[in-house]
């Protein structure tokens, strides 16, 4: 009888296997099984206690984006189900791309806010520093020549972090009143290419009009109609031209992940 006790703990994370198990303890009691019944629940008792274990580790791991590993889908989703937005917006996925200077979780400019006047070199700066190196590369390329013509390139954003993006979102719902709305302007964490280090706002107006021209010397597009300020790196575009622009963001595949 008191075989049964340990079976319920492990039993209630088995999806739907679990009524299935439950036959198992008029087993436990048949005759000539009784003798086993103590070593049997030692083991279960250890079997229940590792799976316990196990289980907050694994939830850790999810909460903590530890290490870069990549999280399965099935533990992420808790941090971030407060945007409002539909599906999970958590940001784990880009979260744990691996790289050091990308705090995920910080806030303020070590989360990418970008101080006033910054420039292409300016590489201390976190949002700089977090970029992709290849497009930093070109962005600064392209502000040397920019500068020969003239015109002051100032990054009004690269890299963000998941925490700052989130911001951002919640900023832009309030802002525009809806989640829909929104969208159309503020990726989520798990989508921006900001938070993957893959894109630069610049600025100013002069800047933008010269990017406009010769960003795809350097592999630097504009991918938005309403984004005159946002570059991304398209490799092939100083040979073949930029790709067509989506009219917003909610017209990219990319932000449907
Ligand atoms: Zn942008």
């Amino acid at each position: 009888m008191s075989d049964t006790a340990p079976l319920p703990i492990p039993a209630p994370r088995a999806p739907l296997a679990a009524p299935a198990e439950a036959p198992a303890p008029a087993d436990a009691s048949a005759p000539g099984r009784r003798r086993l019944g103590a070593r049997d629940l030692t083991l279960m008792v250890a079997a229940a206690v590792l799976l316990v274990a196990a289980l907050v580790a694994a939830a850790w791991a999810g909460v903590a984006f530890s290490g870069g590993t990549p999280v399965g889908g099935g533990s992420i989703g808790g941090r971030a189900g407060d945007s409002g937005a539909a599906g999970p917006v958590d940001g784990a996925v880009l979260a744990g791309d691996g790289d050091p200077s990308r705090d995920q979780d910080a806030t303020g400019v070590a989360g990418g806010v970008v101080p006033d006047g910054t420039s292409a070199f300016d590489v201390d700066v976190p949002g700089l520093a977090g970029l992709d190196p290849r497009l930093l590369d070109a962005l600064q390329r392209a502000a040397t020549d920019a500068s020969s013509d003239g015109v002051d390139v100032v990054v009004n954003s690269g890299w963000r972090s998941a925490a700052h993006q989130e911001q951002l979102l919640r900023d832009a719902v309030a802002q525009y009143g809806s989640a829909r709305e929104a969208a159309r302007w503020v990726a989520t964490p798990a989508t921006s290419a900001h938070v993957s280090g893959d894109a630069v706002d610049i600025g100013s107006w002069d800047a933008t009009d010269w990017f406009s021209r010769n960003g795809a010397s350097y592999d630097l597009c504009q991918v938005y109609e309403n984004e005159t300020w946002h570059y991304e790196l398209r490799d092939g575009a100083s040979r073949n031209g930029c790709p067509p622009m989506y009219r917003d963001p909610t017209e990219d595949p990319r932000m449907r992940a």
